[in-house]
């Protein structure tokens, strides 16, 4: 479904992705996992476009979505961009705007839905992150858990073909870490194909069906959660490992 070759990324002279490549198949849930600072918000970042990736390729479904010229239009980037769901740590929500407008602004922006199919949708992803009781509240009528539920509806309305996910827990109170996951956890389990990046071991190595170790721009190892966990071969790994556990 993914397939990204050689990607490299510089802000300046500072080299951030050293040559990164990597596989992701339909369905699979890939999570990326690494010490502050290793590149991997850069990584999801330039898997959508947020940053231009500086040389390298990323292939999906096939097709070229970050060609190797990198000649991409501003205009076809943001076509391809809308293929692609991302939730971040800090969930940018319109203030101004209610749940549910939330939902609803960028399929009639960027999807180009008429108001009454953009509301539909909105009403249904809503419903499955659990919020169909507060789609008129506003962001600040929300928790942090509420917000990021809408911020996962929001991006499972453009319909995208892959999810991405930057730390999604890791502004929340510890209370509400959980029914963040919950969500995270059902649409891996309906086969939706994402990649995360996670503080969250025990959750990564229930829902990951491949564990990134990512450091200094580079992957460093990468494995079968269980294997990856258990019996870490690389050093830097296993210092990780440890530290985190
Ligand atoms: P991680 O998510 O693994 O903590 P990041 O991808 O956020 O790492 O950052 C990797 C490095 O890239 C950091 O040193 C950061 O300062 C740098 N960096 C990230 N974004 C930018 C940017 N827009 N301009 C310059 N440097 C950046
Ligand atoms: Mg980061």
């Amino acid at each position: 479904m993914i397939e990204v070759k050689q990607l490299h990324k510089s802000f300046g002279s500072n080299e951030i992705l050293k040559g990164i490549d990597f596989e992701v198949k339909k369905g699979e849930k890939i999570v990326i996992i690494g010490p502050s600072g290793s590149g991997k918000s850069t990584l999801l970042r330039c898997l959508n476009y947020l940053e231009r990736p500086t040389s390298g390729s990323v292939k999906v479904e096939g097709q070229y979505f970050v060609e190797p010229q990198n000649k991409f239009s501003e205009k076809h980037v943001a076509s391809l961009r809308t293929e692609i769901g991302m939730v971040f740590q800090r969930f940018n929500l319109f203030p101004t705007m209610t749940a549910l407008e939330n939902v609803i602004a960028a399929q009639v922006k960027i999807r180009k839905r008429s108001k009454e199919e953009a509301r539909k949708t909105a009403e249904h992803y809503l419903n499955k992150v659990g919020l169909a009781e507060r789609m008129d509240h506003y962001p600040s009528q929300l928790s942090g858990g509420q917000q990021q539920r809408v911020a996962i509806a929001r991006a499972l309305a453009m319909e995208p073909k892959v999810m991405l996910f930057d730390e999604a827990t890791s502004a929340l109170d510890p209370e509400l870490v959980g029914e963040v996951l919950k969500v995270i956890r059902e649409l891996a389990d309906e086969g939706m194909t994402m990649v995360l990046v996670t503080h969250e071991m025990k959750f990564a190595e229930e829902v990951g069906d491949r564990i990134i170790f990512m450091d200094n721009g580079f992957i460093v190892e990468e494995g079968h959660p269980k294997e990856f966990f258990r019996n870490p071969k690389n050093e830097r790994t296993k210092a990780f490992i440890s530290q985190v556990e």
